[in-house]
Order: C-alpha cells, then structure tokens, then sequence
C-alpha cells in the first residue's frame, strides 16, 4: 500500500508543484483523490499503470481540483483502457463529463460509473457509460459509506468551504496476520482450498475436527486495518474530525499560514496550525500538509514548522512524495 502525492499546490500551479490530487495504491488498484489540471503527466512519471482499476473521489468543483479529470479520461479512452472505473463526487458530476461527452466526444469504452454523492438526501446517483443522463440506479445510504470492497470502505463527510466540499476516508478492514503454511502442513492439511478457508479465518472441519486458524496457530491474530483520511479544501470542520479518528495519516490542506489566519478563515480554507489542530483533535498518527499557496514558493518550510509546534509528526507534501505504509 502506497501513498503518492501527485499535486501539491493551491489554485495557482508553480514549477516545483502541480495542482490537488493525491494517488493510493492498494493491491491491484488504484485509488485517487481529485484531479487538479494536469496530474495525468505526474501520474505517468510515478509510474502508475493506466489500465488498472481504479476509483477517484472529487472533493468539489473548485476547478484546482477537477480540471484534470476530463483530460486524463481522454488519455484513457486513446490507451484502450480495459479495466473499470467509478468516479465519486458531488451532485453535477456527470453533467460535467457529459459536456465532454457531446462537445467534445469524450468517449469510454471500458466500464465507467459515476456516482454522485446527494448529501442532504441522503442518496448515491448512479449512472453507468457517459452517454444516458438517466440514473441507472438510487441507492439511499445507510450511513457515510459510499463504497464497500470486501478489503476496504470508503466514507465521506461534509466540510466547510465555499462550495459543497467531501473528505474521504479509506478504512481497510481488520486483517488477519500472517499465514504459516508449515503449521497447517504440520495438522495434515493438505494444501487446497481449506488453506484459502484458513488464511480468511474461517474455522474449518478436517478429519471430523474442528480447527480455528488462530487457535493453532496458522494465522496471526486479527489486525487493525489502516486508514487515510483525505480532507480536500475546507476551514476547521468537526465532521472531518468525526470521519478521521485514529487516522494512520491525515492529509490536511494548508493553504496559508498562521499570519495569514483571517484571510483563511475569510477565504474558508485552513493555515498550517488549523490542519496541525485537526491532527490533534482526531488522534491522527501523521500528517501531511498540501494545498499549499504559491505565495510559499520560497519558504513552505514556515508552514512546517507551525504545523509541528502543535503535531510533531508532520511533514510538508511535494510532488512525487511516495509513503510506503505497512
Ligand atoms: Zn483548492
Ligand atoms: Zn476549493
């Protein structure tokens, strides 16, 4: 599981930062968290594939976030992209991919959702390929999980900003530890689909013997899964707070710095000490500032060091950041 930042920068891209977007590798896909203009070229130099599958979550239609969506959908459509895709965001986000579609021919011929996010309703829109402006389907939550794999889930939450704004949380699920063949071995089991059965944790029947995996000894016992929790543009807001306790990392915008709070707060965005707070708040592991205003071209270091008078265990995004997390 990787974390790369792809962009790092606020409303206004520089040499050495490109705008919001940030990329999570998970086994076999790939998840991304807005799309700021361009990010399809640093996409490519992280080395990432273009046909694996992959889901991205919009955090809002501020266009340093979504610009970059239709460009890297067309580069897609040029690769013969085979894998699925499903796009999280909004309400509105299929109408802003449907305008590419019948100007400018956006086209998908491999398996595309979009799935709009109905806040005050309390609904998933889906629609499937970007040529019906008809939902395929409704779905009403259940509560702020928006997507469920049989590894991981997805949540979201409304923040505060200038226009509707989501973070996202990734929350892997509890695993199992280690498996170690030699003990299943060891009991006479023989290496076929009860071993699949074990390494999931299932209690299984062998030779009229009931058998718990953890029990014996043939997986380590159950483990907290990670979490990430991605806060997209927003003023200090108790429901990120909510969505990212006990955050292995938090990835926090930090768009101006402590001198510049009352332009923050006017602007609705967060200084370095506001994401350093939130940090705090939520019991968050690390921190990782972004969206940071080419105003710090020269010294985003002073951010940094706010940041971590209040949460030492910060660091500052760069473009082509990788964060291995085991
Ligand atoms: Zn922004
Ligand atoms: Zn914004």
């Amino acid at each position: 599981m990787e974390l790369i930042i792809l962009g790092s920068a606020a409303a206004i891209p520089i040499k050495e930062r490109n705008l919001s977007s940030v990329a999570l590798r998970y086994k076999n896909q790939i998840l991304l968290f807005d799309c700021g203009e361009d990010f399809q070229r640093k996409f490519a130099e992280a080395g990432l594939k273009f046909n694996k599958p992959m889901k991205i979550f919009i955090s809002h239609f501020h266009g340093d976030h979504i610009i970059g969506l239709p460009g890297f959908l067309f580069r897609l459509s040029l690769n013969d992209r085979t894998a699925p895709m499903m796009i999280f965001g909004p309400r509105n986000l299929f109408l802003y991919l449907y305008v590419h579609r019948k100007i400018l021919g956006l086209k998908a011929k491999y398996p595309i959702k979009i799935i709009e996010i109905d806040h005050y309703n309390q609904e998933l829109i889906e629609f499937e390929g970007l040529d019906s402006e008809i939902p395929k389907k409704t779905i009403k939550m259940r509560n702020d999980t928006i997507y469920e794999a049989k590894y991981f889930s997805i949540r979201y939450a409304l923040v505060e900003h200038s226009v509707i704004t989501f973070a996202y949380a990734f929350i892997e699920k509890p695993r199992y530890g280690k498996f170690n063949p030699e003990r299943a071995r060891n009991l006479g089991i023989p290496e076929s689909n009860l071993w699949k059965n074990l390494q999931e944790g299932q209690i299984i029947e062998f030779n009229g013997k009931m058998i718990d995996p953890v029990k014996e000894g043939i997986i380590g016992p159950k483990k907290s899964g990670r979490k990430i929790t991605y806060s997209g543009d927003l003023k200090p807001s108790d429901s990120l707070v909510n969505l990212g306790k006990d955050s292995d990392i938090l990835i926090h915008e930090a768009t101006f710095s402590n001198a510049l709070a009352d332009l923050a707060a006017e602007k609705k965005h967060s200084t370095s000490i506001d994401a350093a707070n939130e940090a705090k708040k939520m019991n968050a592991k690390q921190l990782i500032l972004t969206h940071i205003s080419s105003r710090y071209q020269d010294n985003a270091l002073i951010l940094l060091e706010e940041a971590k008078e209040i949460f030492p265990n910060t660091i500052i995004a760069k473009d082509l950041l990788r964060i291995t997390l085991k």
